[in-house]
């Protein structure tokens, strides 16, 4: 059960108001030119649109916005959705002194960086599918 405000009457006895503090869950992709990144760049606005959480800007970080890079210490979940194993967006996170993420690499699922590909939506639902676990596994 998450956090309860208690300023409305619980239904019952030990259970909260209903106002539990909903987790601040933001996806960040490298959306780079590599199908990989296309791969990432869609599966975060299927997170998003699936009302996981909300897609944030990872260039705002690695261009190190204050406001952007407090919103992100802030967060209760960064999941990062690096392409390849250049990582660009974990370095961006970790350039500007982030250590609170968690890293999803496509390449690392067995999806190939290939040029000039597009990404397919098999590779998609994969890396989605990937996310959801790792959101799950840190509950
Ligand atoms: S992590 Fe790989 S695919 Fe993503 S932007 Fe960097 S080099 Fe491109």
């Amino acid at each position: 059960m998450g956090e309860c405000c208690g300023k409305n009457k619980a239904k019952a006895p030990g259970e909260s108001c209903g106002c539990e503090k909903k987790k601040t869950v933001l996806f960040y992709a490298c959306s780079g030119g590599a199908n990989v990144a296309e791969v990432a760049d869609r599966a975060a606005r299927q997170l998003m649109f699936e009302g996981a959480g909300s897609m944030f800007c990872l260039a705002g970080i690695g261009a190190g916005i204050p406001g952007m890079v407090q919103t992100a210490r802030e967060a209760d979940v960064n999941l990062v959705i690096d392409g390849c194993p250049m990582d660009c967006g974990k370095k961006a996170f970790d350039k500007a002194g982030l250590t609170n993420c968690v890293q999803i690499k496509v390449t690392g699922l067995g999806i190939e960086k290939v040029k000039v590909t597009r990404a397919t939506d098999e590779q998609v639902a994969q890396v989605v599918a990937k996310a959801k676990e790792v959101l799950a596994a840190g509950q």
